[in-house]
């Protein structure tokens, strides 16, 4: 249910949308993991969207809704989109497209190995999606304008594009909607108002979304975005661009939206747990995966999550979370696809992909066995 319908009606049939994610995701108090900080947070909640979705969880189901919805309208035949070799996002596009019968195009980069990479490439296979692996971003775009130039000419439209993460400003729109979700929660007192929210920031996508969701519900939390991508991929000018384009789209399609100040005081980029590279772990990321599972039993994992707990946990050791109710926001899915891969065999992946499953992956991988 999208609580941002029964806010504003209209929405429902002027913003392009389709039911894919099941929400709201529950909250969940970390109460074995508060003890094992002595007392360092006064309260520790989770937000489970890891349980977003029923085929696939994680951030991306709340965007594709907006993002797929779209699709349906315009009556496209396939989505195009964009990130690494082991993009969640590329898989989670892939296995809703299919659901409602859309061809997905993905356009890969390298980056370095993990278990995940290979499930999600299989899954990816599995999922009926088109992946082609191109060694740069200039590679990748000379290769969509021959991916989009075929489509054209086989189904006599272009493919929908869709941004790296989803990022677009209607995918965005999902996080606006979680924003009211947990003032509603919050009103039903299954968590207090929160003085510190925690998310990762990859393509910045799901933190202004969801910064401007908490905005509208008047919830005045600090927003902790963890950087775990490179510095192009969140800046404070990139978090103005993004919160006024989401802006703008609300207002012009029903103009009872209210004009939003920019939250300056309520944004917070972390810089400091990034490490050296996307999607390569660092020792307190993966230290990270393993205190929450073994204390909450809930898996995240080291590209994203991990890093941003890491900025949680390093902050309530160091004594800046006192006396603060804080939430972390889990946006990875953690189902497990071990059955669903077990047949697929990496030999029909396009060559330049094999590389994954016929070289080792990164040694803090190795180490934990982060699937
Ligand atoms: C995609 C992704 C993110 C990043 O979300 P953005 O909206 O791109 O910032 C965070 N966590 C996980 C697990 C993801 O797959």
């Amino acid at each position: 249910m999208n609580v941002l319908f029964e806010f504003f009606p209209s929405y429902r049939t002027k913003l392009p949308y389709v039911e894919l994610a099941d929400l709201p995701t529950p909250v969940q108090r970390m109460e074995r993991l508060e003890r094992e900080l002595g007392g360092a947070v006064e309260a520790l909640y989770v937000k489970r969207d890891d349980l977003s979705g029923e085929a696939y969880g994680g951030n991306k189901a709340r965007k594709l809704e907006f993002i797929l919805g779209e699709a349906l309208r315009n009556e496209a035949k396939a989505v195009m989109t964009f990130g690494a070799a082991g993009s969640n996002h590329a898989l989670a596009t892939a296995m809703y497209a299919r659901q409602l019968g859309l061809d997905c195009i993905s356009m890969l980069v390298p980056q370095p190995n993990a278990h995940y990479v290979r499930t999600n490439l299989l899954m990816g296979l599995r999922a009926g999606a088109e992946l082609h692996h191109h060694a740069n971003m200039p590679a990748v775009a000379l290769g969509s304008l021959w991916q989009l130039a075929r489509r054209r000419m086989r189904d006599g439209k272009l493919p929908l594009i869709v941004p790296p993460g989803g990022s677009s400003t209607l995918g965005m729109i999902g996080f606006v909607n979680a924003g009211l979700e947990l003032k509603r929660q919050i009103e039903q007192h299954l968590l207090p108002r929160p003085d510190v929210v925690y998310v990762a920031s990859g393509t910045m996508g799901t933190a202004i979304g969801l910064l401007s969701g908490l905005q509208l519900a008047g919830i005045r939390a600090q927003l902790m975005a963890v950087r775990v991508t490179d510095p192009p991929f969140t800046s404070m000018r990139k978090a103005h661009r993004f919160f006024r384009h989401i802006n703008q789209l609300l207002r012009a399609t029903d103009n009872t939206y209210p004009e939003l100040p920019f939250p300056e005081d309520y944004l917070v980029l972390r810089h400091d747990h990034y490490g050296s590279r996307y999607a390569l772990y660092t020792e307190e990321g993966v230290e990270a995966v393993r205190l929450v599972e073994a204390t909450e039993g809930v898996r995240i994992e080291g590209t994203y999550t991990g890093k941003t707990f890491a900025a949680l946990l390093a902050d309530a050791r160091a004594g800046l979370l006192k006396g603060k109710k804080v939430l972390f926001w889990n946006t990875y899915d953690s189902h497990d696809f071990s059955s669903e891969i077990a047949k697929v065999d990496y030999h029909a992946l396009p060559k330049s992909l094999h590389r994954y499953f016929e070289t080792d992956v990164q040694p803090l991988d190795r180490a934990t066995g982060l699937a």
